[in-house]
């Protein structure tokens, strides 16, 4: 708590000294950081109800402390300071503020804060100020998400189609994808007799060289719809078609496979200034209410109004360096190219943004933690390590030994270390973990490990303290569920430095942990735990060393954009000897499934069997999961122990359960997804998992993970009761590769990054146009030049660097949970 409260007596020591701007610090602006602190002690220690009462009203002004004026901003902090007593630490005087050494940078960070301009810029004007948009036609905007000139002009194309190159209809090859130019000679609207359920829409277009046919299917045959149809196609006006030339399969004529298609008035096509022909137009994403053409020149009117107001935060040199379009051009050139060449410069250079300022962020962090912070130096080798090579009943995978080469040129350098692990599971994480730990010992400090949950601390544990042992050494256990006197004794021996490495969950963080000398700080599945959670460990040492891992791989763009901050090494290779697990697609029919688990089982192993989430609710899937497993039971598995874990049930319920699968009293674990990633019951042989088409691939390879860690044959079964062409791709992509890289990279494609990331989605800032699966390269440019940047104006002091630093600012801003470390 003391801990807690020194930090938030400076941050509002500092944020006076600031004028109560709501200044901004390096993990987020003052009023975020106080919300996340008091939030903290309200939740941590135990507090009586009238405080805890006050503590939300004070966050409930925090969250609107932006809105306030100045000297309502000061009576929240006083009304604040009056109700916490000040720490026993700290001296705070009204007038002169203490800042430790590693605050004087920070406060410099406030430079970015004090770039923001507070005129209204051309941005944030609403559409209603571009020629011709009343009140009507904004709101039709509206309906798009377009408010601001700014909305208007990002709303980009999302395709455009290239009308210059046209075709003639005698020039078509079947095959070529062509643009066509003609007139619509007849159009048909009917139901077929044979099919009474759908309606053709066939247009014949002639250019003057020939006839083409195209035909739409639509579901229904309502008479008023067929006229509606048709009505989109006048006879006699001009179309344009754009795609791909076939042979009508019923017609047998030429024709054009579900183009693109426009149709035109009756004098644009030949105006060499015309926004809709003749040229390469953009295509709009379209609501109700607007219509293409007039986007198309709405958005050409506001970018002729506006775009010479629009400022390049990229510095001159930059550009040139890099060949880089200017910001007004690159969007002029966006919407209405003048032709390929630069219509791909423009999307290279919008691209290029959307990616610049999170990796700029990235650097400028990471720069200033180098700066500001000396971590301890744990130098290379020695004694522990090298025994603990020897007792060890392996040898390292080159994997692993090539990855504690990466920590421990970190750990000798007094940069703070900033490296994430990453390592498919059973690749070995935690000879690695415990490798680095003796790192710290050998130095002469002490280590520790946390972990998410209970299981995992013990699991780790119990290894240790076996390794610990043969070593000399002592490891201890650290967590909520220890009695009073264990932890007491756990907690004495760490402070007096008996205990060389501790294991623990959150109960490491807790305010009475202490320890003699904390010089390193693992943290197992760090995307489980948020970033206070890891700098209260980090805190209990001065200025320890950090390593963080993760157990699921995520492909080298989202690692870029996520942990863009963190360098990262992969453990990419699974130890020598292990048995592939055997991976099948069962379709409806459980025989097999039951026959496998029936087999295992009577070997003496143990299977899961894994339900997805249904309808979004836990609770259902819960009730689902808890019906199933009666009916195995009573009807399938009579003679075996079958046990459930699901989410509704406590957490001591959950462990209780879980260590009873452990300890072989359970056969057969029936369960939700709650099932932890990273348990290691080397006994289980069998991984069921229901409804698999509803899993995303990366979760299905963690599933499968739990089996095959023994070195018995296991099977993983991929339940489908209902399959599509779609799911069984994906779920043949399981039973072709165990390789976790390989399945995340098709994971990800396939669903794309929303999906992909899920739950553990941490705010991926809005990319409108970057693909993370197909701009790779730009993604890694932005990082470089980022890195550049940064290097030669750490604090974007430089005039020249002024614009990008205000962009930086806003970014923090709209993404203030972004940033990992
Ligand atoms: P994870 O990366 O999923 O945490 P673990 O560290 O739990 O994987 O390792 C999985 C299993 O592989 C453990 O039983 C561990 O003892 C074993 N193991 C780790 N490294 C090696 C190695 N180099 N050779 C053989 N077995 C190893
Ligand atoms: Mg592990």
């Amino acid at each position: 708590m003391e801990i807690t409260k020194e930090k938030i007596y400076r941050s509002i020591a500092y944020e006076r000294k600031k004028g109560f701007s709501n200044s901004q610090g390096l993990e987020s602006v003052f009023s975020d950081f106080l919300i996340n602190q008091i939030s903290y002690l309200a939740k941590n220690f135990s507090i009586n109800k009238e405080k805890k009462g006050f503590f939300t009203s004070i966050i409930d002004d925090l969250k609107k402390y932006d809105d306030f004026c100045i000297a309502d901003r000061k009576k929240i902090i006083e009304k604040l300071l009056d109700n916490l007593e000040k720490p026993s630490k700290i001296k705070i005087e009204e007038k002169t503020i203490i800042i430790p050494n590693k605050e004087i940078k920070k406060v410099e960070i406030n430079a970015i804060k004090d770039t923001k301009t507070t005129s209204t810029n051309w941005e944030d004007y609403s559409v209603q100020s571009v020629k011709g948009i009343g009140s009507k036609l904004a709101e039709n905007l509206a309906l798009a998400s377009i408010h601001t000139l700014k909305d208007l002009i990002r709303y980009y194309p999302r395709k455009h189609l290239n009308y210059l190159n046209r075709t003639k209809i005698k020039d078509c090859k079947i095959g070529d994808l062509v643009t066509i130019w003609g007139i619509i000679k007849s159009v048909t609207c009917f139901t077929p007799p044979n099919n009474k359920n759908i309606t053709i829409l066939t247009l014949t277009v002639n250019d003057g060289t020939g006839k083409i046919v195209t035909s739409w299917f639509y579901g229904g045959a309502n008479k008023y719809m067929q006229e509606q149809y048709k009505r989109r196609f006048p006879e006699n006006a001009q179309v344009l078609l754009s795609g791909k030339v076939k042979i009508d399969s019923f017609s047998k004529k030429l024709a054009i496979d579900k183009p693109e298609t426009e149709v035109l008035g009756e004098v644009e096509i030949e105006e060499s200034t015309s926004l809709h022909a003749n040229r390469i137009v953009p295509v709009y994403p379209l609501v109700e209410g607007l219509n293409l053409k007039w986007l198309r020149r709405t958005i050409k009117t506001a970018l002729d109004t506006f775009s010479n107001q629009i400022k390049d935060p990229l510095p001159e040199w930059l550009k040139q360096k890099y060949n880089l379009l200017n910001l007004p051009q690159a969007l002029n050139e966006f919407h209405f190219p003048n032709d390929e060449e630069l219509l791909e410069r423009a999307r290279y250079r919008l691209i290029f943004d959307e990616f610049f300022y999170m990796q700029l962020g990235f650097a400028y962090k990471r720069k200033l933690n180098e700066v500001n912070t000396k971590s301890v130096v744990l130098e290379s080798n020695g004694e522990y390590v090298n025994k603990f090579l020897e007792i060890l009943p392996f040898t390292l995978t080159n994997a692993q030994e090539r990855v504690f080469k990466e920590i421990s040129i970190d750990l000798a350098s007094p940069k703070p270390m900033s490296r994430l692990v990453q390592g498919d599971v059973g690749s070995g994480k935690t000879v690695v973990a415990f490798l680095t730990l003796l790192m710290a010992v050998q130095n002469g400090f002490q280590g520790s490990i946390m972990a998410p949950t209970e299981i995992l601390a013990e699991q780790h544990f119990r290894k240790f303290a076996l390794w610990g042992y043969t070593l000399g050494l002592k490891a201890s256990f650290l967590s909520g569920s220890l009695t009073k006197k264990q932890k007491d004794l756990a907690l004495s021996e760490l402070e007096s430095g008996n205990t060389n490495i501790v294991v623990g969950t959150h109960a490491l963080i807790q305010e009475d942990v202490k320890f003699k000398n904390l010089g390193l700080v693992v943290v197992d599945e760090q995307h489980r735990f948020g970033v206070m959670q890891r700098a209260e460990l980090k805190n209990k040492g001065k200025n320890p060393q950090v390593l963080t891992m993760t157990a699921t791989p995520i492909p080298r763009t989202l690692a870029l954009s996520l942990h863009g901050d963190l360098d990262v090494s992969i453990i990419d290779e699974l130890p020598p000897g292990r048995k592939s697990i055997d991976t099948k697609v069962i379709k409806g029919n459980r025989q097999l499934m039951w026959k496998i688990i029936r087999e295992e089982v009577n070997k003496g192993r143990q299977a899961y069997i894994v339900f997805p989430l249904i309808e979004e609710s836990e609770k259902i899937t819960a009730k689902a999961a808890v019906v199933e497993a009666k009916k195995l039971q009573d009807k399938i598995f009579p003679e075996f122990k079958i046990g459930i874990l699901h989410g509704q049930m406590k957490n001591s319920e959950k462990e209780e359960e879980m260590r009873r699968f452990v300890n072989k009293e359970l056969d057969i674990l029936v369960s939700t997804t709650v099932i932890e990633v990273g348990v290691d019951v080397p006994n289980a042989t069998v991984m069921v998992i229901e409804n698999a088409e509803r899993f995303g691939l990366a979760q299905l390879h963690q599933l499968r993970g739990r089996v095959g860690r023994g070195s018995d044959k296991s099977y993983c079964l991929l339940v489908t009761d209902k399959m599509g062409d779609i799911s069984e791709q994906r779920l043949k992509i399981m039973t072709e590769t165990n390789d976790g890289f390989i399945i995340a990279e098709q994971d990800l494609k396939i669903r794309g990054p929303g999906e992909f990331l899920g739950t553990r989605q941490s705010g991926l800032p809005d990319l409108l146009l970057a693909d993370l699966v197909r701009d790779t390269a730009i993604l890694e440019f932005a990082k470089k030049v980022a890195k550049e940047v940064i290097d030669t104006d750490l604090l974007l002091e430089k005039e020249e660097h002024f614009l990008i630093k205000k962009e930086l600012y806003n970014f923090f801003r709209n993404n203030k949970d972004y940033f990992t470390s």
